[in-house]
């Protein structure tokens, strides 16, 4: 084991604060990697404040990991050390279920292994993510990073940019096809950015006016006040696809009537508390509600080639560690342009008493 500091809460009213924690060492098939950025996931507030009730705490978040590689394992051929890395939501999982043996380890049968708040496999422990110096994980789930963009600004696709990539593929977005995103924030600003690289003609929805045109230097074609009802009315049963990101409990009913007969209506938003699903919308047009949970590791990397090819990162803030209540407190207001990246040369020194 050896020494490492992060930022970590103990329970969900205490703020995060600086935390000393031990790593296990680098092992045969390891890859350790020094952070320099860790985006923040609305994903991480809700688990820091055990809003899905499944919190072990401390809770130490952070699932948009990216950095250079410290050190390898013996049995290391994936990465040598110096070069970029980068690490999403998941550190393991059985590799041997129907689901792990498509690339789908997100839907592992038997439990992936999260980056927080999952039990690591080598040690029993709780795990422990990205707010912290260093990570060490298997090298079958590291990720190669394109070379060509901002580092920091491809922190956000290990989670934000992957969550939305894998249902715009896996329902054939493209050329042709009218695409909603519901909520410009971390995953809707780079649901946005993706489906315009992918052809689509791309409708954002928002509650908040003040990012109109935002969205439209983003790849938005068209831009929806979402509390205008004349406005809603006006793209009733017009979508081939629509992706709601929203983080909070609202009404789904008002999108799913802008889905065309046969057309799907795909949730990655987690609010707390169910959503309530009017099925007459549902049955008279063959509609689809769904769900879809970030995304393979496999696809993953094609997600991060794709952006490098089409020079796609997400919009960033940077912020030290010592900012991230402040950070969450805007994230709940909505107010993130359009994901805060967590500098972690900020943790230098800040290691707790
Ligand atoms: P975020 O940056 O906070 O963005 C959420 C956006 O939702 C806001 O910017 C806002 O957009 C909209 N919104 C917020 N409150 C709203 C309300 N009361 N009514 C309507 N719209 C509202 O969050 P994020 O990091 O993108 O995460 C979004 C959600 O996805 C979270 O619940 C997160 O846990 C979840 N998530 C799921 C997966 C998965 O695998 N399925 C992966 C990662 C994250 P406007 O200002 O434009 O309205
Ligand atoms: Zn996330
Ligand atoms: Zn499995």
């Amino acid at each position: 084991m050896f020494a490492c500091t992060g930022y970590a809460t103990e329970s969900a009213d205490q703020p995060l604060g600086p935390f000393n924690f031990e790593r296990r060492d680098v092992g045969p098939t390891d890859v350790k990697i020094d952070i320099a950025y860790c985006g923040v996931c609305h994903s991480d507030l809700h688990q820091a404040r055990n809003e899905w009730k499944n919190t072990v705490y401390p809770c130490l978040p952070g699932h948009e990991i990216v950095g250079r590689v410290a050190e390898v394992g013996a049995e290391v051929t994936k990465f040598k050390v110096g070069q970029l890395a980068g690490v999403g939501c998941m550190v393991e999982s059985c590799r041997e279920c129907a689901s792990c043996r498509d690339g789908l380890e997100q839907y592992c049968e038997n439990g992936f292994v999260a980056t927080y708040n999952g039990v690591e496999k080598q040690t029993g422990k709780t795990t422990f993510g990205g707010y912290s110096k260093a990570v060490v994980v298997d090298q079958d789930f590291v990720l190669r990073l394109p070379e060509n963009l901002e580092l920091a600004a491809v922190a956000p696709l290990l989670c934000a940019g992957i969550t939305t990539y894998s249902p715009l593929r896996r329902w054939k977005v493209g050329p042709g096809q009218k695409v909603g995103v519901v909520g410009l924030g971390g995953l809707g600003h780079m649901a946005v950015k993706l489906a315009h690289a992918m052809g689509a003609h791309v409708v954002l929805f928002t509650t908040s006016p003040n990012k109109v045109e935002d969205a439209k230097k983003l790849g938005a074609d068209e831009v929806v006040i979402s509390k205008d009802k004349e406005q809603m009315g006006a793209h009733a049963s017009s979508f081939d696809f629509i992706l709601d990101c929203v983080a909070a409990n609202h009404d789904i009913n008002e999108y799913i009537e802008l889905l065309k007969r046969d057309a799907t209506l795909c949730q990655v938003g987690a609010p707390e508390d169910p959503l309530a699903v009017a099925v007459f919308s549902l049955i008279f047009k063959r509609r689809n509600f769904a769900g879809s949970l970030i995304g393979g590791i496999a696809e993953t990397q094609e997600m991060l080639d794709f952006c490098g090819e089409h020079g796609i990162v997400s919009d960033i803030e940077m912020i030290p560690m010592q900012d991230i209540e402040t950070a969450y407190a805007r994230m709940l207001k909505s107010d993130v342009k359009y994901r805060f990246v967590i500098d972690m040369k900020s943790l230098d020194g800040a290691a707790a008493a």
